[in-house]
């Protein structure tokens, strides 16, 4: 029998875990068997990703810059990056302020609905609030102080902590170019070494993928709320999702136009990685496999794709930033506000900076928005509203974010000329060696 491709496999382990989930919710024990007999290998699956993901930031970004040989390439690459990011965060912004204008999901939402889910979720919105107010208490440099680690052991020791091993790890790279050559020579070969090694336990842990995605939804479905909650707030899920829709066609447009790759190409390629940010709600936990996907399955070579990656995992998310904008304007309308256009505006550039802030983990985006609905005054009460479907959509927007970086570097390759044939022909050849 043709062995079946490894994005359908870890499909099927999905909707297995869905099905099998909504059968035992039939039963008294059934929810309580899924979470202490089911859930933990979820846990597990999401914690042997996550562990991964700082040394292969360390291994991959210093391999990666020791390969570029000059300063000036790097500078190059850091600059093209950083500014196709940007770009692609205000397009998505963009394109959920349009969405959420022609839709206007909030006048869907009575009093009634109003009120009831105020009750229903105020406790849990109070606890965002909290987070979002932990992060409101700093100067305006703060973002350039944190990038900065006081200690690299500490600052490894979280996966919240990216940008400071990346800070470190782009610091550490420069100066191995510095050093002379015969010197540099076996602390590259040990990074290189290192590297290839976490690659390979990627593919390990992907043989596991359709088994801890089983896991990982079934707990979610007997964990999500009321599907009463799930109908009031449909026309806003619907534009949230559309306009991510909107984001994965602007996506294969720029693949096919810049790099004229097809998009079955770019989709079958990183498929996995997409299917496994929507299970896991975690850019930052599935990175090893964007990584791996990228540089084997779409031809990026890893001097790219080791640089772009962590970065865009941890600042590029248009999914967040085009749920964001949706979210503050949904709850503007849900509560009788008009925006100026001064202040949609404005909504771009917050939700901008609140994507790049949020962190690469579940519900991230949630606590950053309250940053966007503090600038426009909409009332932060508001976010009791979205709660009930924001799990949903974060798994929906973590495959855009992942996605939006897989396009990046492809685009970053190409300009770079460092954009060949995929290493790997046969989709899954790499994971069953
Ligand atoms: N879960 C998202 C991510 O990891 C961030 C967010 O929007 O909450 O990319």
């Amino acid at each position: 029998m043709k062995k079946l491709a490894l994005h359908w496999k870890i499909l099927l382990g999905m909707l297995a875990g869905v099905l099998f989930a909504l059968l035992l919710t039939n039963f008294d024990w059934g929810a309580w068997f899924i979470g202490d007999w089911i859930k933990p290998f979820g846990t597990i699956f999401i914690s042997s990703l996550k562990l991964i993901a700082i040394p292969l930031i360390l291994a991959a970004l210093i391999k990666g810059i020791a390969d570029l040989k000059d300063i000036s390439s790097l500078s190059k690459m850091g600059m093209r990056t950083i500014s196709i990011y940007v770009v692609t965060t205000v397009i998505a912004v963009s394109i959920g302020l349009t969405v959420v204008s022609l839709i206007q999901p909030g006048k869907t939402i009575n009093e009634d609905t109003r009120t009831e889910l105020v009750e229903a979720y105020g406790g849990d919105a109070d606890a965002k609030l909290q987070a979002a107010a932990a992060q409101k208490e700093s100067g305006p440099l703060q973002a350039l102080i944190d990038l900065v680690p006081s200690n690299i052991v500490s600052a490894a020791s979280s996966n919240r902590n990216m940008l400071q091993v990346i800070f470190f790890a782009v610091f550490f790279g420069i100066s191995l170019i510095l050093i002379p050559e015969e010197k540099a020579k076996t602390v590259k070969e040990f990074f290189d070494g290192l590297n290839e090694v976490i690659l390979k336990m990627v593919d390990l842990i992907m043989l596991a993928a359709p088994y801890g995605v089983f896991a990982l939804m079934a707990a979610l479905v007997v964990e999500a709320p009321s599907p009463d909650l799930f109908a009031a707030l449909a026309m806003y899920g619907v534009s949230v999702v559309l306009g991510l829709l909107l984001m994965v066609v602007f996506y294969i447009v720029l693949v096919k136009v810049f790099t004229k790759k097809s998009p079955t190409f770019f989709l079958q390629g990183i498929a996995p990685a997409q299917l496994l940010a929507f299970s896991t709600s975690s850019s930052a936990a599935t990175l090893p496999v964007t990584m791996e996907r990228v540089t084997e399955h779409l031809g990026v070579e890893e001097e790219v794709s080791s640089f772009v990656l962590p970065i865009g995992a941890t600042i590029n998310m248009d999914g967040t930033s085009l749920y964001q904008a949706v979210a503050a304007v949904f709850i503007a309308q849900a509560f009788g506000m008009d925006l100026s256009f001064g202040t949609q505006l404005g909504i771009i550039a917050t939700a901008t900076l609140a994507s790049i802030g949020s962190a690469a983990v579940p519900g991230a985006g949630m606590v950053m928005l309250v940053g966007v609905l503090g600038y426009a005054g909409i009332p932060e009460a508001g976010l009791a509203l979205i709660f009930a479907v924001d799990r949903p959509l974060d798994m929906c927007r973590t495959v855009i974010n992942v996605t939006g970086d897989a396009t990046v570097s492809m685009l970053v390759a190409k300009s770079q000329d460092k954009l060949g044939d995929p290493k790997v022909k046969n989709w899954d050849d790499t994971y069953v060696k």
